[in-house]
């Protein structure tokens, strides 16, 4: 039976959507390379369908947060140049050369763990070192220069190859922010740094998704679009998916687990925040804040039902939320209904329910319904 058979709610992930956006942002990032960036689950969509997806795109590299992410997707049997950059001191990166995984160094700590592996594997471990340039996040802040020396040290000695240099920027998706001009610089001048140390800096990256479509200057060598790969705008109010050639790979549907008449002055949900304002029908959709539906969308979420947008009436709960879908309604328990689909069709969006939330579309895909099943198209 399909995965879907019975359930009340699936993610259908669109596998040729997330191919089709990356070959995009090969296509603007050119000579730069792209690394696609599939931490978080691959924001949602399922890490190892989107990373398999990424490949058959044209992307060179693939990036996660975590070092568990880059073994899970080692295990999994993927084989592509991998970057990881959040790991505590306690994490094995023995099993991250071993697996091939180049880490990201960012502090004196971890570029001396990375030595320490190395050592203890008889191997150089490949290392990617990221500098702070003013997100205030990741990365040598401060002591660059200094950092620059020991990593010269580590290399000299042949316990680590520098095969990356990178930063990540604060306001990319202000393109015209001061910040991503000065950082920029800020970049060049860390670079700049190591040549007079005697190393060769590897690839070059600082551009996320937004910069990777607005800002061609920060390409660099490399660009680690995220959002993009998925079909999202990174800058809604620059542009639609449509607008930069991309398309929504997630798509959300549920089925209507009842249906029933409610006279006028019906309160709806958790503490009434919703009232009939007539006589009418009422639809319970069965996704609520436990699969990532979020709270604060409360009489405010977008839900297409039959073709029309009806929006979430009255808190919403847990497990489900509530719709009013007028007096005239003539579906029936088990029709489908979308959370989630393509904006260019007219179907609700992430960025329509990050507005009715007042979040970012990245939170709604990447917090989307891990209890429903995912179904790869
Ligand atoms: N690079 C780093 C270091 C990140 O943390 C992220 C995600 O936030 C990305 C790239 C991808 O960012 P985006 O999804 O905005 O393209």
């Amino acid at each position: 039976a399909p995965a879907t058979a019975g359930a009340s709610a699936w993610v259908t992930v669109d596998a040729a959507a997330i191919r089709d956006n990356v070959a995009e942002l090969v296509r603007r990032a050119a000579p730069a390379q792209v690394m696609a960036v599939v931490k978080g689950d691959a924001y949602g969509h399922g890490i190892v369908t989107a990373a398999r997806a990424a490949l058959a795109g044209g992307a060179a590299w693939l990036g996660v947060a975590q070092l568990q992410e880059a073994l899970a997707l080692r295990a999994a049997g993927v084989e592509a140049p991998l970057l990881t950059w959040i790991f505590p001191p306690q994490a094995d990166l023995g099993a991250a050369l071993d697996a091939g995984i180049e880490v990201t160094v960012g502090s004196a700590w971890s570029l001396r763990s990375a030595v320490a592996a190395a050592r203890e594997r008889g191997q150089a471990a490949r290392v990617q070192a990221k500098v702070d340039t003013g997100l205030g996040r990741g990365g040598v802040l401060t002591d660059w220069e200094e950092f620059t020396l020991e990593l010269a040290r580590a290399v000299a000695e042949g316990s680590v190859e520098l095969t990356g240099t990178w930063s990540h920027l604060a306001w990319a998706d202000a393109p015209e922010h001061p910040t991503v001009r000065a950082q920029q610089e800020r970049f060049a001048a860390a670079v700049d740094a190591l040549r007079r140390v005697g190393l060769d800096p590897g690839l070059r990256h600082l551009a996320n998704s937004a910069a990777t479509l607005t800002t061609p200057a920060a390409h660099l060598d490399l660009v680690r679009p995220g959002l993009a790969v998925y079909g999202l705008s990174p800058v809604p109010d620059l542009g639609t998916p449509a607008d930069f050639g991309l398309r929504e790979a997630m798509r959300v549907t549920a089925r209507l687990t009842q249906v029933k008449r409610a006279r006028a002055g019906q309160g709806v949900s958790y503490g009434h925040e919703y009232t009939t304002p007539r006589d009418t029908v009422l639809g319970l959709v069965p996704m609520g804040y436990a699969d990532g539906i979020p709270r604060h969308a409360g009489n405010a979420g977008p839900v297409q039902v039959g073709g029309r947008r009806y929006m979430v009436a009255g808190r919403v709960c847990m497990d489900q939320v509530v719709l009013d879908l007028g007096p005239d309604f003539d579906g029936a328990p088990g029709d489908e209904v979308t959370l989630l689909g393509r904006g260019a069709d007219g179907e609700p969006t992430a960025q329509d329910w990050a507005e009715a939330a007042g979040t970012i579309n990245y939170e709604i895909v990447t917090r989307m319904a891990p209890r429903a099943p995912r179904v790869v198209v």
